[in-house]
């Protein structure tokens, strides 16, 4: 009997809380729809071809790039989000590739040196706006991107757009229009957005345990006061009483991925049922409905605070961050006093709006290119 390929996929059917494509309220500028590919397909496949999004692999998450080849970037980042979202959407009948868009795209906006340059940007930018790197993701994807002859950014669809937008002052949301609504209604964004934003903790918690253990900066000792960790290497070490160094620390990480998964799609699922929003309007009127159980949302918590205290500011990296801070910080200075300094693309915005053409140029540098920037700028040297 000769082989025959499969047949299609049977196609998965949506719940009706999750966010439709056939039914997305659109796009800024009007496109025809997309052909073979859904509308937040589309959106997907935009982002993973952006600039910013291939910037990415050379901006921080917590380590500097340099500082090894194996520690998360932004992009590796991006990418454990994108599938942790990605399962939890399949197993609650969500749209999958929103889920996926948002979680691509979340940190775009991002400066080079993590939350270091964020903050660092941000008091810079103080009197004129402020910066922050959620917003800097929207603009990035609304504004900043040029792909296309008819339109500034990607032109994503209001749903990844509102998904991407996490959180925002009232004084923003009220410039931003559509995407803003929600911060001055007090409404919460579709399910896929919810998703997208806890996929991101569980993704970060994780990944700085197993960065923070192969750096050096923390031990096995000190996480096991930790409870969501302890637990976990307790219930390894009894299966494999002889395992450790790499294979124990991946064991445990995989194993608490693996808890706070099933924890989410569980909790998730159980007040989806008890709420039973029978579209995605009824989620933005609903409490948020993606969430941990109670206890293991206290587990998180604690586990986020031990991060926090030991790993961040552990001294090897507040050494790195005060460079970091310097770098970004004088850059800013250096192009405010003198706009000549600028690349002419930016030149001519800085003509306009200086401080902000500024920000959008050194929040779009990676690690390495601000360093060499500020080498150029700063040192006799380089040219
Ligand atoms: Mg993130």
């Amino acid at each position: 009997m000769c082989w025959e390929p499969p047949g299609p996929m049977p196609e998965r059917e949506l719940a009706p809380y999750a966010a439709d494509p056939e039914r997305s309220r659109g796009r800024r500028h009007r496109e025809p729809p997309p052909r073979g590919r859904s509308e937040y397909q589309r959106d997907r496949d935009r982002i993973i071809h952006s600039t910013a999004f291939r910037r990415l692999e050379y901006k921080t998450q917590v380590f500097i790039n340099h500082e090894g080849d194996l520690f998360r970037t932004r992009l590796t980042h991006s990418l454990e989000v994108a599938q942790i979202a990605r399962s939890v959407a399949r197993s609650l009948r969500l749209d999958e590739d929103l889920t996926e868009a948002i979680a691509l795209a979340h940190d775009l906006g991002h400066t080079p040196f993590g939350h270091t340059g964020q903050d660092a940007l941000n008091a810079c930018m103080r009197p004129y706006g402020g910066f922050e790197h959620n917003l800097q993701s929207l603009r990035v994807v609304d504004v900043l991107e040029q792909r296309y002859a008819a339109y500034d950014g990607l032109n994503l669809t209001f749903e990844s757009r509102e998904g991407i937008l996490k959180h925002c002052s009232p004084r923003n949301a009220r410039a931003l229009g559509d995407v803003g609504e929600r911060f001055i209604k007090k409404r919460r964004p579709s399910l896929e957005a919810q998703l997208a934003n806890l996929a991101d903790e569980i993704a970060y918690n994780n990944h700085d345990v197993d960065d923070g253990l192969r750096s050096g900066l923390l031990s096995l000792e000190q996480l096991a006061d930790v409870r969501i960790v302890s637990r976990h290497m307790k219930a390894v070490l009894r299966a494999y009483p002889k395992v450790a160094g790499r294979r124990l620390v991946h064991e445990t990480v995989r194993r608490m991925i693996g808890t706070l998964v099933i924890d989410l799609v569980r909790a998730s699922a159980d007040n989806i049922r008890g709420y039973a929003p029978a579209s995605v309007e009824a989620v933005r009127l609903a409490p948020p409905l993606i969430a941990f159980s109670p206890r293991i949302r206290e587990e998180s918590l604690e586990l986020k605070r031990f991060l926090h205290d030991n790993l961040y500011r552990h001294y090897r990296v507040v050494r790195m961050s005060t460079k970091a801070r310097r770098i970004v910080t004088e850059l800013f200075a250096a192009f405010l006093s003198d706009i000549r300094l600028l690349p002419p693309e930016f030149q001519a915005r800085a003509r306009v709006d200086a401080p902000r053409a500024i920000a959008d140029y050194i929040a779009g540098m990676t690690d390495r290119y601000a360093m060499l920037e500020h080498r150029r700028l700063f040192s006799i040297e380089e040219t």
